[in-house]
């Protein structure tokens, strides 16, 4: 008998409006305009919009990932982004990690018995939603473990700042907004991010100390441009 196997590929044709992905988009955050999100995109492209015709939202995506973790129509909204972002030339982003993964660090015991409930931790939001159903586990075990309560704000944690983004070097996303938006309204002694290239933007902005988990681990990182502030 012949085996045909065959797969279903959400695309943004199956896109039903909903507006999920509205809520954790950075770049509708900043724009609070609905093209400027995933749902924008697709409903404009049903409507027969073109790439070019998207041109400024492409651009200001930083490719988060949020999107994609939290579409019920399983939608690859950035691989849809990336495609559009290739049809009109513009550069592509990356989501690879770093060699040193903070969060392979984030699971070291020594790391976790440093946190504690008056520390603000700041995941690198974009790997975490690119390996969304494996790590979220972790990191819920991981408040858990470091005495933390339920954070009702936690999809907040799990924005990207948008920092090193081709839309921030491009000057197309305000990462300090973004950053300002994200420590709102909260109580904490220090600040732990995960992603080095945070901390010197946090430390202004809060006035906290600010460590990188690496250091936690008592690893030095060497990054380029990094200068240390206060
Ligand atoms: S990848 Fe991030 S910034 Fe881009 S559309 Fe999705 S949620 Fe918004
Ligand atoms: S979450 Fe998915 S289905 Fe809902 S509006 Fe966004 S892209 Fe469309």
């Amino acid at each position: 008998m012949l085996n045909i196997q065959t797969s279903i590929v959400a695309t943004y044709a199956d896109c039903q409006g909903c507006s999920l992905c509205i809520l954790p988009c950075p770049m509708w955050q900043q724009h609070h305009d609905v093209m400027f999100s995933p749902q924008g995109i697709a409903k404009a492209m049903q409507s027969g919009a073109q790439a070019d015709d998207l041109r400024e939202p492409l651009e200001n995506c930083i490719h988060c990932g949020a999107c994609d973790a939290i579409c019920p129509e399983n939608i690859d909204l950035t691989g849809m982004i990336t495609q559009f972002r290739q049809d009109i030339s513009l550069p592509e982003n990356s989501k690879k990690e770093d060699a040193l993964s903070p969060f392979v660090i984030s699971c070291d015991a020594s790391v976790q018995a440093q946190i504690g409930d008056d520390d603000l931790y700041i995941i690198d939001a974009a790997p975490f939603h690119a390996d969304y159903a494996n790590r979220i586990e972790h990191y819920d075990a991981l408040r858990k473990q470091t005495g933390c309560g339920m954070n009702l704000d936690l999809n907040r944690m799990a924005i990207a700042t948008g920092i090193g983004s081709v839309a921030d070097d491009a000057g197309q996303f305000d990462v300090k907004k973004q950053v300002q938006w994200l420590v709102q309204g909260r109580c904490f002694e220090r600040v732990i991010v995960e992603n080095h290239a945070d901390m010197v933007l946090l430390r202004e902005i809060t006035g906290k100390p600010v460590f990188c988990v690496a250091e936690l681990l008592g690893i030095v990182v060497e990054r380029r441009g990094e200068n240390e502030a206060g």
